[in-house]
């Protein structure tokens, strides 16, 4: 046994796999030509961020479009960091945007494990051999003495980092090393980078096209074991992306910087090179500058806030489509009922100077989408929505689910969608009043009739409707009939004529229709007010129109 060959077995006694068994045990993907292999790779530290959603959603089309395959990895070996129970979260928000991965630390798979911590025995078997051929080494170096070397390197003006002449522990012998295990010294594994000062480095990026490091990018012996023996994400990266047969690395351009380190590592085992493709970061505009989407500063930032407001799933996920190609928006014009999942998305139309985020864009999405869904579906997200979220609506739609239906029901319409809702928690702002218990509360915040007119008259015309309401008529009937009812009263059948002579009305039908509107809503605005009074129904129409009454005497006198 050479030395190093002891050095590797002194660090590693347990190992006794190969770089060619894990090549054997995790062979190549037989997959049809050109189809893709991607991952998602969330770490576990508690929630899901709205730019991670983009990135899978964008990752699984790409792998589902091509007969490839999608699976998550776990990345937990920061484990200071971890939140215990964020990697099923992760999943279970996942699948609620429907992308559920073919491999996981769920669904497992030939590629297993999926979680980083468990796949020690994988990254010590490629450092035990790296050690054996010169391509990693253990570092003794203290924090006082990486210190040390910053401040040389400060004073003379070069390069920071641990490399070169200045790596240290790359000159100790192998004596040196083998007495420094003995003595139980604690160590890191370094990646002993053979790269020189004066070379550039470039790769093809899929989205981004050629992109060249000018030199010196890496020739750093970056840390690739921590002392508690679990992997950096660069080395992780390498071996997890290669033993598990990624086709092509899709991931956040904040890791644009590393690839060289990764080349690096790549050509050293001789794997093959992935294909990266490096997503815009989503930015926003705030006080007029663009910045990223923070976890800490914005609501928006987590997947958490879009499911809590009730943004509807597919109106998210169109949101997201239109960030990711350009060409996306063009196509849902002509195929306005299609699925999501049609589209074939192309990385060469994908944005590449960050993504703007845009709320107003995602309520105008959500708008169109929930109008468009048939009652069935609003109605059943709205009580899934409910259950989870929102026990007050919960409430409203377990007293009547048919009453419920009825009212999301009104003026439905898929060829002509009626915009009242842009997400699930706004449901009840906008129909509370169809329950007596919120009507009743909103009367006793008082009802806001227009000033202009007496109580007398609100009296007397209330009284009026009320003696010749009737809902056994059409809706043409039942307007023709308020309008004869408005127009005795010397009300405007036509704003027109009214703004033509205003002497000779005191209002127009639109102000008649409110007075019945806030006696029997108490509100100005609602949907479809035939319909409305429909659903109400008699009884209630008229309990509630003599209760209005009830209120204008008690304030009369
Ligand atoms: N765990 C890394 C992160 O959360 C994954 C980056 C990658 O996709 O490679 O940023």
């Amino acid at each position: 046994m050479n030395k190093k060959e002891i050095i590797a077995n002194m660090i590693f006694p347990e190992i006794k796999d190969t770089i060619q068994d894990l090549e054997i045990r995790y062979p190549k993907r037989n997959l049809p030509d050109g189809a893709i292999v991607t991952r998602f790779a969330p770490s576990p530290t508690g929630f899901l961020h709205t730019g991670s959603l983009f990135t899978s959603l964008v990752s699984t089309r790409f792998a589902h479009q091509t007969g490839g395959v999608f699976y998550v990895r776990l990345e937990d070996t920061d484990q200071k960091r971890e939140i215990a129970g964020s990697g099923e979260k992760v999943l279970e928000q996942l699948h609620i945007y429907g992308i559920d991965p073919d491999e996981s630390y769920v669904v497992n798979g030939p590629y297993e494990p999926y979680v980083q911590s468990e796949r020690k025995n994988i990254y010590h078997t490629v450092i035990k051999e790296m050690i054996m051929n010169d391509l990693a080494y253990p570092c003794f170096c203290t924090h006082e003495e990486l210190d040390e070397i910053r401040k040389v390197q400060e004073e003379k003006s070069v390069l920071q980092g641990y490399y070169g002449e200045y790596a240290k522990c790359r000159f100790l012998s192998d004596d040196d090393i083998i007495e420094k295990l003995e003595n139980k010294e604690s160590y890191v594994i370094r990646f002993k980078s053979k790269r020189s000062q004066d070379e550039e480095i470039g790769f093809t990026d899929a989205i981004r096209g050629t992109i060249t490091f000018s030199a010196p990018v890496n020739i750093q012996d970056i840390v690739i074991m921590k002392g508690d023996q679990l992997p950096t994400y660069h080395f992780a990266h390498v071996v997890d992306d290669h033993f598990m047969r990624t086709t092509h690395v899709t991931r956040g351009e904040e890791w644009m910087p590393s690839v060289p380190n990764h080349i690096a590592m790549f050509e050293a085992l001789g794997f093959e090179l992935p294909i990266y493709a490096h997503f815009p970061v989503i930015m926003k505009i705030d006080d007029g500058k663009r910045r990223k989407l923070s976890k800490r500063k914005d609501l928006e930032a987590s997947v958490d806030f879009f499911l809590e407001e009730g943004y509807p799933i597919e109106g998210f996920l169109e949101y997201l489509m239109t960030l990711a190609n350009s060409n996306f928006e063009e196509w849902r014009l002509e195929h306005p009922q299609n699925d999501i999942f049609d589209f074939q998305l192309s990385f060469d139309k994908m944005s590449l100077d960050g993504a703007l985020f845009d709320m107003e864009k995602i309520k105008s999405i959500c708008k169109d989408r929930l109008g468009l869904m048939d009652a069935d579906t609003f109605v059943k997200n709205a009580y899934d929505y409910s259950v989870q979220f929102s026990p007050e609506l919960k409430k409203v739609i377990d007293q009547d689910p048919e009453y419920f239906k009825a009212i999301i029901n009104i003026e439905r319409n898929p060829e002509k969608p009626r915009k009242d809702y842009e997400k699930y928690s706004d449901i009840l702002r906008v129909i509370d009043f169809m329950y007596d218990e919120y009507y009743f509360n909103r009367v006793a915040e008082g009802l806001e009739f227009n000033v202009r007119y007496e109580k007398k008259l609100l009296i007397d015309l209330l009284e009026e409707y009320r003696d010749n309401f009737s809902l056994e008529v059409t809706q043409e009937e039942w307007f023709e009939h308020m309008k004869n009812l408005a127009v005795n009263r010397s009300f405007a059948a036509k704003g027109k004529d009214f703004k033509k002579n205003p002497e000779l009305f005191i209002g127009t039908i639109g102000d008649y229709a409110e007075i019945l509107r806030l006696a029997t809503c108490a509100s100005k605005n609602t949907p479809n007010f035939y319909f409305i009074l429909s659903i109400l129904g008699k009884e209630r129409v008229i309990a509630r129109i003599n209760n209005t009454i009830g209120v204008l005497k008690q304030t009369q006198e």
